[in-house]
């Protein structure tokens, strides 16, 4: 059976991991998953379904009712909920925004997405991709600790709020980071072991190759 390659990329607010990984999947043929579109698409059901975020018994409830698909676009998985794709504009936008690290807080709404996240490695298999790489918080400490790659992307907080800002996008990236890396399931912070890469003064594609040299000893290209 031919090798299937799991690389975890961990990183803050736009800390540059999407778009690595998004090239990364394409150089390698991957299937790129961003787990934080999965928050996101539950966070836009959450609310959809007018649950606050303080309301913890009420998250808990809503999100037993959830069921989860997955619907591959290009080398992207996009996650399905009760057979509806949330539009990356609704998960994308503000509001999404602004709730998200608070649901995510949620112990049960991070197990509710934890064996669905390492069952994104079955459905890489199936469709015939190389391996997978998914982004996120905990994915070399929580999701993957045994990835056969693991990388910790940062950047000074004025070069990522720079990014957001010529991405046109509201984001509160300082305070997102605050509250992800305080809480206490599966906070933010680099796995031990993990490679660390600062991209503060690099560009992406001087990033992707340097990810490139590493995986490439895997899966030449
Ligand atoms: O990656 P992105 O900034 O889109 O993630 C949105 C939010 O989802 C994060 O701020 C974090 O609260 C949550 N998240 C998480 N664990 C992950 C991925 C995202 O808690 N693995």
């Amino acid at each position: 059976m031919s090798t299937f390659v799991i690389i975890a990329i961990d990183g803050g607010a736009a800390s540059g991991k999407s778009s690595t990984s998004r090239l990364l999947a394409e150089r390698f043929n991957l299937l790129h998953v961003d787990t934080g579109s999965f928050y996101r698409a539950v966070t836009a059901e959450l609310l959809r379904a007018g649950v606050k975020t303080d309301d913890v018994d009420g998250v808990r409830a809503a999100v037993a009712g959830l069921k989860f698909g997955t619907r591959i676009e290009g080398r992207s998985a996009r996650m399905e909920i009760n057979g509806r794709v949330p539009p990356e504009a609704e998960i994308r936008g503000a509001e999404v925004t602004a709730a998200v690290s608070h649901f995510a807080a949620i112990p049960e709404v991070r197990a509710a997405l934890l064996a669905y996240q390492r069952g994104q490695a079955d459905v890489g298999r199936e469709k015939g991709f190389r391996g997978l790489v998914m982004e996120g918080r905990d994915i070399g400490s929580v999701i993957f600790p045994d990835a056969d790659f693991r990388f910790f992307l940062h950047a000074d907080p004025e070069e990522r709020a720079k990014r957001r800002a010529l991405e046109g996008r509201q984001d509160a990236v300082a305070e997102r980071d605050r509250l992800d890396a305080s809480r206490k399931t599966a906070p933010l912070a680099r796995p031990e072991g993990a490679t660390d890469i600062d991209s503060t003064h690099l560009t992406l594609e001087q990033v992707v190759d340097r990810l490139s040299a590493d995986i490439a000893v895997r899966l030449p290209l």
